[in-house]
C-alpha cells in the first residue's frame, strides 16, 4: 500500500495541493536532521477524534523541539476539517506534520523556517485483527535526560522502527519496549495497560508518550471503578497478569494474547472497557 495513493488532497505549507504534487526538497532538515514532529488522529463518521487533545500535544511537541506553530491551533483545526471534507473521509486518519525547510544543512535549525502539512485518508485500525502478541525488544525507551520523550517527534521513532521490524520479522505483531532501568515501557506505537485480579496496572509517562488513548482508557477506568495503578513495573508483573491490552490512536484497544512465550486468553475485562470506547467513538 502506498499512502501518497490513499489521499487525494493534502495541506502544505499554506494551500491544498494534489497528493502527487505534495512534494518537498531533499535538503529539508528534517529528513536530515529528524526536526520535525507530528500527530496521529482519527475521524469517526466525519468527525475528528479528540482534536483539542491532539494540536495541543503538538504545539507542545513543537515547544519541546524548539519549533514555532506556523499556524494558529485555530487555524490548524480548521484545515484538519477540510482535509476531510476535501477527501471525503468517513473513518480514516489524519496526519498533521511539522518539518523544517531547507535553510540549514547542520544541526543548528535557528533560521530554519517551519512547514506545516496534513494529510487525511480513509483507514481502518492499525493491526488488521483483535489480538496482538508482542516480542520484548532489545531497544530501550530513553529517559527524558537523554531525549525528549514528551514530544511525539520523528527522532524518537528511530528506535521504535528498529524494535518493530525486528518483532515483525521474527513473527509476532509488534515490540514491547523497557525503559533503561528495565521497566516496561510501551509498544513501538502504543502504551500498554495490563489486569491482575480486577485492578489496572501501566506504567508511568517519564519514557513513554502520555498518549492521548491512554487519558480516555484512564477516564473509563474511574467511571467504572476499577482500581488503576500507574507506576515502575517490571516484566515479572505483566508476566504474572491476567489480561493485556494496548491503547494507540492508530490501534483503538487492542488485546495482547502473547508476550514472547507468555499468553493470555482473558479479555473479559478488556472487552469491557472496549464497549466503553466504542459508546466514546460514536458520541454516546
Ligand atoms: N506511544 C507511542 C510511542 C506512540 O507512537 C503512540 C501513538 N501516538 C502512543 C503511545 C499512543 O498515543 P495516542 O493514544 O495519543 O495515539
Amino acid at each position: 500500500m502506498k499512502f501518497d495513493k490513499l489521499c487525494k488532497i493534502i495541506f502544505l505549507k499554506n494551500k491544498y495541493v494534489n497528493s502527487s504534487e505534495a512534494n518537498i526538497h531533499i535538503l529539508s532538515h528534517s529528513l536530515h536532521f529528524a526536526s520535525s514532529v507530528f500527530e496521529g488522529v482519527r475521524v469517526y463518521n466525519m468527525i475528528p477524534f479528540y482534536l483539542n487533545e491532539h494540536i495541543n500535544r503538538l504545539e507542545n511537541s513543537c515547544k519541546i523541539l524548539d519549533l514555532e506553530l506556523p499556524f494558529s491551533k485555530k487555524k490548524i483545526s480548521k484545515i484538519c476539517y477540510e482535509i476531510i471534507k476535501k477527501n471525503k473521509i468517513k473513518d480514516g486518519y489524519l496526519r498533521p506534520i511539522i518539518f523544517r525547510g531547507t535553510e540549514s544543512m547542520s544541526p543548528e535549525s535557528i533560521n530554519c523556517s517551519t512547514i506545516l502539512s496534513i494529510s487525511g485518508w480513509n483507514w481502518k485500525k492499525l493491526y488488521g485483527h483483535n489480538n496482538v502478541s508482542l516480542l520484548v525488544s532489545k531497544w530501550r525507551k530513553p529517559s527524558p535526560e537523554i531525549s525528549p520523550v514528551a514530544a511525539k517527534s520523528s527522532g524518537s521513532y528511530q528506535i521504535s522502527t528498529l524494535a518493530k521490524n525486528f518483532a515483525l520479522r521474527k513473527g509476532f505483531d509488534d515490540a514491547l519496549m523497557l525503559d533503561v532501568n528495565e521497566n516496561v515501557c510501551e509498544s513501538s506505537s502504543c502504551n500498554i495497560f495490563w489486569i491482575k485480579n480486577k485492578k489496572v496496572y501501566t506504567p508511568t509517562t517519564i519514557s513513554a508518550l502520555d498518549g492521548i488513548t491512554r487519558k480516555i482508557v484512564i477516564k473509563i477506568l474511574k467511571s467504572i471503578k476499577i482500581k488503576l495503578e500507574i507506576g515502575d513495573f517490571k516484566l515479572e508483573h505483566i508476566y504474572k497478569a491476567d489480561e493485556v491490552f494496548l491503547t494507540g490512536t492508530a490501534s483503538e484497544i487492542v488485546n495482547v494474547e502473547k508476550i514472547n512465550k507468555k499468553k493470555y486468553r482473558d479479555f473479559q475485562c478488556t472487552e469491557l472497557i472496549k464497549s466503553k470506547f466504542e459508546k466514546l467513538k460514536s458520541g454516546l
